[in-house]
């Protein structure tokens, strides 16, 4: 699960085992938007150790108040021209919230956001990885 204070920007190619099984789908870099810390990119270690996976509660960026501690993300199946991307937060393990973040084919663009930019950034970035690999996902046919 990717910390839910990270905005990814960029990918990150590293000696990943599985990069596809990353929570976003791949290795991504960016900024941390931590109090205290936003704008700072985080170090290549980071990336790997909080940023992207597993629970950030290793970070010592994280804040002590935070509504999560992690947040992941499953591609839903495609209908009548939309795809849902299906998101869950998690806090002590617990869940923290759930949704789901809408985009349409026809006009490539989200038609439901998520609120958080942060988390929207992070489902952009998902998708994106999951159509790396598989071409053709989510095109007009
Ligand atoms: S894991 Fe740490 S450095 Fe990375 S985004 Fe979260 S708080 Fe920032």
């Amino acid at each position: 699960m990717a910390c839910p204070f990270f905005m990814p920007d960029q990918r990150f190619e590293s000696d990943w085992p599985f990069p596809q099984r990353l929570p976003l789908g791949a290795g991504w870099a960016g900024n941390c938007t931590a109090p205290g810390h936003e704008g700072v990119r985080p170090s290549d270690d980071e990336l790997k150790s909080g940023c992207n996976l597993g629970y950030a509660k290793r970070c010592n960026w994280l804040p002590a108040e935070r509504h999560a501690d992690a947040v992941r993300f499953v591609l839903g199946e495609e209908h009548d021209g939309v795809v849902r991307v299906l998101f869950a937060c998690e806090r002590e393990h617990l869940p923290a919230g759930h949704g789901e973040l809408v985009y349409e084919i026809a006009s490539a663009s989200w038609v439901q956001q998520h609120e958080d930019p942060r988390v929207q950034r992070m489902a952009e970035c998902y998708v994106e990885a999951q159509r790396s690999r598989r071409p053709g996902l989510l095109e007009k046919s």
